[in-house]
């Protein structure tokens, strides 16, 4: 597959759409303009990938919606050489927004076909995360934090407490809180001990799941 003027053509209609839902960072709409969100898909989805859906990724999993990963995005306030931790990186989509940013991304996913994939599509493509961990994103990356933001891509059950412990002060943590429907949690980091909650509307994700062992 190939990026051609026509596949640019359709990201600027998809950016207009996800501003005219409410996005009005600059940044975050020039990230939906210049990430190629077809070459993320399977073939079989070329057509459909500027629209602003989800789409199946395999391992019953996928890639959120463009107007979720951009009200993510905007919530996290990323600056350039912020340092995140993304959970469920699935198809890269959301890894590549963030290092548009210039973010120093740190990504964790569970599905093993799906780490496999994408990480030999970043290789293909050029895009260097700092670090891609097949493993459990319950548990964070304490070897790596602490981080100026933590991207949780998939619906938690409830609010991990290792992601909380590994914010730095003044970090934020945005992740979908709930079982089958979610609410938007945004968590700053006001000191050691205090975090401001901010509730943001309600979403659907694919379940965040633990590995019990
Ligand atoms: N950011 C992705 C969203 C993929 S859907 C994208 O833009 O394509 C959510 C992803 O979270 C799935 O790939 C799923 O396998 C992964 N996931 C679920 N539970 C997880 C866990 N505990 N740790 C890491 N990844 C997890």
């Amino acid at each position: 597959m190939k990026d051609t003027l026509k596949h640019r053509g359709m990201r600027n209609k998809l950016a207009e759409i996800v501003e005219a839902k409410g996005i009005t960072d600059k940044k975050v709409l020039e990230a939906i303009k210049t990430i190629p969100r077809h070459l993320f898909l399977d073939s079989g989805f070329e057509d459909h990938a500027y629209q602003d859906k989800a789409f199946p990724i395999g391992a019953d999993q996928t890639i959120s919606q463009p107007y979720t990963v951009a009200f993510q995005t905007e919530l996290l306030q990323v600056k350039p050489n912020d340092k995140i931790l993304e959970i469920g990186t699935g198809s890269g989509y959301q890894t590549a927004i963030l290092l548009h940013l210039k973010a120093r991304v740190y990504t964790i996913e569970r599905q093993q076909e799906l780490f496999k994939k994408t990480k030999l599509f970043f290789t293909k493509m050029g895009y260097r995360p700092k670090k891609m961990t097949f493993g459990d994103g319950y548990k964070g990356l304490p070897e790596d934090a602490p981080f100026d933001g933590i991207i949780v891509t998939a619906g938690a059950p409830e609010v991990p407490k290792a992601l909380m412990s590994q914010l730095k002060v003044g970090g934020r943590l945005v992740i979908p809180v709930g079982e089958d429907e979610q609410v938007m949690t945004l968590f700053v980091r006001k000191s050691e001990k205090e975090f401001e909650k901010r509730e943001l509307g309600a979403f659907r994700f694919v379940p965040l799941l633990e590995d019990k062992n």
